[in-house]
């Protein structure tokens, strides 16, 4: 990713795309201009070129993680967290 970019000299956070010549400060979001058809998975970096293999990848890998919202989804069919919560009523 880097090799797409030049750091411009004197700015700390400036970069010049080599593909279009423009200058950004997010070449990770200005990177996906030119390559809308890479999809990392933020968790073990496997990309795809497509959003839907990413999301049955993170189906199989990693299913308590949403691709789509990029956050652990806790409410997930299958996993009751209520059922073990059974009795806290230690009174007697
Ligand atoms: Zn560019
Ligand atoms: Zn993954």
């Amino acid at each position: 990713m880097r090799l797409t970019f030049d750091k411009l000299p004197g700015y700390s956070n400036l970069h010049r795309c080599k593909l279009c010549g423009k200058v950004v400060t997010h070449i990770r979001n200005h990177y996906h201009v030119h390559f809308p058809g890479r999809f990392e998975c933020p968790l073990c970096r496997a990309t795809y070129t497509r959003s839907d293999n990413l999301r049955t990848h993170c189906r199989f890998k990693h299913p308590l993680f949403n691709p789509d919202t990029r956050k652990f989804d806790l409410q997930t069919e299958g996993l009751d967290l209520n059922s073990s919560i059974t009795s806290n009523d230690k009174s007697s």
